[in-house]
């Protein structure tokens, strides 16, 4: 039965689910930034479907000292504005962490912090919620806070992956929202 007194969300990684990712690197400016055209279908279809839409995005970047927060900052708000163009709705909150993989941050995926902090301050219902990402980290993550998984990743991954639903592609995930996100 669903708990109708508390929200649910979907949870968004985003490098390789919002954006494409940069392959040995960092995306440090906006032209860097180039969205996946599918994200937007599945965005919009979250909205429809009442989900709070939430980032949850490690960069190391900041830590390494390759990028400022102003950067990623500026990076985030060229995002909003152009998920608010194309949808009419942008993200209701965007967390990241700034720490390096060797602190063992619990904010820091695998670590579920930043998705347990969001279910704290948004009221969400784990268990009626979505993690959507492309790493094993962003599976591990999620299901360490009770959320349910979707994994886009090559078939390599397949063999390692736990997720609840596994597409090779954002465009595959589309093909299959409704039947699978009620
Ligand atoms: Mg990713």
């Amino acid at each position: 039965m669903h708990d109708t007194t508390k929200n649910k969300a979907i949870f968004f990684d985003r490098d390789g689910i919002i954006n494409r990712r940069k392959i040995g690197g960092y995306i440090t400016t906006t032209e860097e930034f180039v969205f996946i055209p599918d994200f937007f279908t599945v965005f919009a279809y979250a909205i429809h479907k009442n989900y709070i839409p939430i980032v949850i995005t490690n960069q190391q970047g900041i830590g390494k000292g390759l990028m400022t927060i102003h950067d990623l900052r500026r990076i985030h708000t060229h995002m909003q504005q152009h998920i608010r163009l194309a949808t009419g709705a942008d993200f209701d909150d965007i967390r990241f962490c700034t720490s390096l993989a060797q602190d063992n941050d619990q904010r820091r995926k695998p670590n579920p912090g930043m998705i347990t902090e969001s279910i704290q301050q948004w009221n969400i219902n784990p268990q009626q919620s979505w993690m959507i990402g492309d790493s094993q980290s962003d599976i591990i993550a999620a299901q360490a806070a009770g959320v349910r998984t979707i994994y886009i990743g090559n078939s390599q991954d397949l063999t390692i992956t736990t997720a609840d639903h596994i597409f090779a592609t954002m465009s595959e995930l589309n093909e299959n929202l409704h039947r699978i996100i009620e």
